[in-house]
């Protein structure tokens, strides 16, 4: 419909536009023309339906729609489209329009992307990743991670038969907003790797995933790139040797910076090789599961994750650093042991706690602020926040000084207080400057003898306009004469209309108003000369003395991104020992057996909700597994709906995780032998809602734990074998069961409600059972929420469904339907006792009453049936009737 008008018809402006276009055609082109970004023909309308903008047009047939927004308020339309997945091309003029005769220069000057333009509605606590994935030939998987808030920037690979599943379970970890990725690679990753091309449901939680050519992503391209940046000769110097397809995917990450200008990345000063395994590792499936970070549905209040409940951070890099550590407890002994033991000391001690705590009051986001002098986004308010920031740091230090664990005074020892870059800041800038350059006063009188010369000559000259106006006042009798200045014309004698008969002869007309005239003089001209160029020359001034400075900051960034770390750390350590103390947790104790034993432990999030909401109080429940001989390795847990069962199981998990952080857990007491993995298979997951079968789903799940679980691991299993038919769920509930005692010896808690499982417990030494206990009174049950040793002796279903609230009347049947059922189920007992003797009992295994006495009444009647003397009408009539019993 917007046919494009023919180049000869194009206004020079539009061909600039069509060029930029040309360059970038897979962003909307932001256009800046004057005061207003302006957007054009397909973009326009693009951005009007998204924004909510009128759509205009360049030209009165209205065959180029055109809308546009305000320069000063862009940065918010920009977020909204981006948060939509668009990218965008900002085309700047590349010179002063007031300078140049002819048309201004434009050029693209940098592209936006979800994963690039770091979003102001980003919580303190969050990062927005970026990530690159590629697949190599040999099966090597390389993925890489960059947050340009903050500058930091990783890079793993995974191989082996399960590399590519390892992959997209880590990006499903880290939650990047945006993943670049090379076509050939992916798609070649998921044809080998037959089977495993369902798995990626990490993948499809990114919201922007976006293609580069081939050659990106390749060893030719990518790692003279990143050497290159980096200016290093070998990629060992990065710590990267060894490291192939992590250095082609953090090679491909720097080159899609360049790719869209982001820049200067002098803040990004290294590249760090992490690997999952040397952290207690925790899939994508249990982060979700256990709430760790965020909600297991989106959209649902985040007050439900461990992150949430354990956030008393200062800092913002604290709250990042927490929520990082959740995701990556550690394995090491000495490494838990080194936290708790600072954890201990500052939760034992209030006014130290607090003097540290206090210190950080006034720390805001380095790594933030940091990342914006790079991109030069900082005005004169940003980089005095950094100053009040550094300015904070050696009374940090001082106060971490006090304590004594030795991790305390690692860090002591480590904290660069940075005193040399608060000084020089403070030094050049006053105390509270402008937001911007335009009305000068960034830079402190005394820093550049030329500035301060210049500032008191348009001070002096502002003196003898006020000087003019009074003797102007009283030459001309005039008392409402005024000097005002405005951009267009500059400074002017202005005189209402009812004065114009006695206006001087003197006087020049510059412009008639409605009820003023304006004038001018040679004299006034004259100081509008010296003032304005005064001006001029010391913005200029002021500027130049900014960016010196700026460039100074970059210069130490690594100290700095040093000391951010510091800072978080610090601040994790403090807010652990503030929640031990304010909660009244306590040390776990922490060992290399295969022990995990807590004594009256609530769950944290739980616990606190209740509190929070005045909901009663948590009941607190103990617990005893070991993997070594005598056991017991596998608790069954049995007992009603409602009756506390997963809530049982994740707290187990969550203690572990908090534990191997290094915080204190909220129980009487804990004793972990470390845990290498944490598996879980609980309840819904988001990939049904993706069209996947429950049953597939938790099938999956249940491979995956089976295939990596060690003897080290903790798994945890709710209610497996649901979505599907009650045989096979029972029968792969029992199997799986089994193969965990025998052949895995994880430390292992089932929750399930077949009862026949139960009978385990005489054939598997190290399994035993527990329930969740409930109290029958006349008016129904209740739940008691303790854990005890035995099995559910009844399921109480029906009673649960009656505090749903379903209809007395289906109550009442289901209560009949059962009585037939279990009676039923007596005979059929009763029946093999009298001598049908099953296969299965004849080999010595266990029987288990498999046939629901239903449909064996119906397998029954079939049986009894004498087909060859039915009528075609009894028949019929026979099969109406088993169709009834169904
Ligand atoms: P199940 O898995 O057996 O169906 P849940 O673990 O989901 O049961 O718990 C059901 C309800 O009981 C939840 O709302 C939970 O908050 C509450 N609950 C569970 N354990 C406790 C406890 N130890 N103390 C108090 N309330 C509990």
């Amino acid at each position: 419909a917007n046919e494009l008008p023919s180049e000869a018809q194009l206004t020079p402006v539009m061909r600039q536009y069509f060029a930029a276009k040309q360059q970038h055609p897979d962003c909307l082109m932001f256009c800046r023309i004057g005061d207003f970004y302006e957007l054009f023909y397909e973009d326009a309308i693009v951005a009007s339906r998204e924004l909510q903008l009128t759509l205009t047009a360049r030209d009165r047939e209205k065959k180029q729609p055109m809308c546009g927004v305000p320069y000063h308020a862009a940065e918010n339309y920009i977020h909204r489209l981006l948060r939509k997945g668009y990218r965008i091309a900002l085309c700047e003029q590349m010179e002063d329009p007031k300078t140049t005769k002819t048309i201004v220069r434009r050029e693209v000057t940098r592209v936006l992307t979800p994963g690039t333009a770091v979003d102001p509605g980003l919580a303190a606590g969050e990062s927005c990743w970026l990530a690159s994935l590629v697949a190599l030939k040999g099966g090597l998987v390389g993925l890489s991670v960059i947050d340009l808030s903050t500058g930091e920037f990783r890079a793993t690979e995974f191989s082996g038969p399960a590399a590519w599943a390892q992959a997209v379970d880590e990006i499903g970890r880290i939650r990047p907003v945006e993943m670049i990725y090379a076509n050939a690679g992916l798609l070649g990753a998921q044809a080998r790797l037959d089977g495993a091309a369902e798995e990626t449901g990490g993948l499809d939680a990114i919201r922007t995933k976006t293609p580069v050519d081939d050659w990106v992503l390749t060893a030719e391209h990518a790692l003279p790139l990143l050497r290159s940046h980096f200016r290093v000769h070998s990629l060992d110097g990065l710590g990267l040797g060894g490291h192939e397809a992590a250095a082609i995917a953090a090679g491909g990450l720097v080159h899609y910076l360049k790719a869209t200008k982001q820049g200067a990345l002098e803040h990004i000063e290294g590249v760090r090789y992490y690997e999952r395994s040397g952290n207690l590792e925790l899939d994508a499936v249990s982060v979700r599961n256990l709430e760790l970070v965020e909600p297991l549905f989106s959209g649902e209040s985040s007050q439900t994750t461990l992150f949430y409940t354990m956030d008393c951070c200062c800092t913002p890099m604290g709250k990042r650093l927490l929520r990082a550590t959740l995701l990556r407890p550690a394995v090491e002994v000495v490494e838990i042991e080194a936290r708790l033991e600072s954890v201990a000391e500052a939760a034992g001690d209030l006014r130290r706690r607090e003097a540290i705590r206090r210190s950080m009051d006034g720390v805001l986001d380095l790594e933030r602020l940091l990342g914006r002098v790079a991109m030069d986004s900082a005005g004169p308010r940003e980089v005095m926040a950094l100053a009040g920031t550094l300015g904070c740091l050696p009374a940090l230090r001082r106060a971490v000084g006090d304590m004594t664990a030795a991790r305390w005074q690692e860090l002591y020892a480590a904290l660069d207080p940075l005193e040399d870059l608060h000084t020089m800041i403070v030094a050049a800038i006053v105390d509270e400057p402008p937001i911007s350059f335009a009305d000068g006063g960034v830079i402190r009188s005394g820093v550049n003898a030329e500035l301060d010369e210049l500032r008191e000559l348009s001070k002096s000259g502002r003196q003898a306009l006020v000087a003019i106006e009074e003797r102007e006042r009283a030459r001309t009798g005039i008392g409402s004469l005024k000097v005002r200045f405005n951009s267009v014309f500059g400074y002017y004698l202005e005189i209402t209309k009812a004065n114009a008969r006695s206006v001087p002869g003197d006087y020049e007309r510059k412009q008639t108003l409605v009820n003023a005239e304006r004038f001018t003089t040679p004299e006034l001209k004259d100081y509008e000369q010296k003032i304005l160029t005064a001006q001029e020359r010391s913005g200029e001034i002021e500027r130049r003395l900014f960016s010196e400075l700026r460039r100074q900051l970059l210069d130490s960034a690594g100290r700095m991104r040093e000391t951010a770390r510091r800072v978080a750390e610090i601040d994790l350590l403090a807010s652990f020992a503030q929640l031990a103390a304010l909660r009244g947790w306590v040390r776990p104790q922490i060992d290399t057996t295969s022990v995990l034993e807590f004594i009256h432990a609530r769950h944290p999030v739980v616990e606190r909700r209740m509190e929070e909401s005045g909901a009663g109080r948590f009941v607190p429940n103990s617990l005893y597994l070991d993997a070594a001989d005598p056991g017991p390795a596998v608790l069954l847990m049995t007992g009603p709906n409602m009756g506390g069962k997963s809530t049982y199981l994740r707290m187990a998990a969550l203690l572990v995780v908090m534990a191997q952080c290094g915080s204190f857990v909220p129980a009487e007491r804990m004793r972990l032998g470390l845990v290498d993995r944490i598996f879980t298979r609980i309840g819904a997951s988001d990939n049904v809602a993706r069209g996947r079968s429950t049953f597939m789903v938790e099938m999956t799940e249940t491979a995956a734990i089976l295939n990596t679980a060690t003897a080290k691991s903790l798994v945890l299993l709710d209610e497996m074998g649901r979505g599907t038919a009650t045989y096979d769920g029972l029968s792969l509930a029992w199997a799986t069961v089994e193969h965990l005692h025998e052949r895995i010896g994880a430390r292992t808690l089932f929750a399930t409600h077949y009862h026949e499982l139960t009978l385990l417990a005489d054939r598997l030494a190290r399994l035993k059972n527990v329930r969740v206990t409930v109290k029958e009174t006349n008016g129904g049950i209740v739940f008691l929420h303790t854990v005890e040793t035995g099995a559910a002796n009844k399921s109480y279903g029906i009673e649960v469904a009656r505090l749903a609230g379903l209809p007395q009347a289906v109550i009442g049947r289901a209560r009949e339907v059962l009585r037939i059922h279990e009676k039923a189920e007596v005979q059929q007992i009763e029946q093999d006792k009298r001598g049908r003797r099953s296969e299965a009992e004849a080999s010595g295994a266990l029987q288990l009453t498999m046939f629901t006495p239903l449909s064996q009444r119906i397998v029954d009647r079939i049986d009894e049936a004498q087909i060859d003397s039915l009528t075609p009408l009894e028949a019929l009539n026979l099969l109406a009737e088993l169709k009834r019993e169904l």
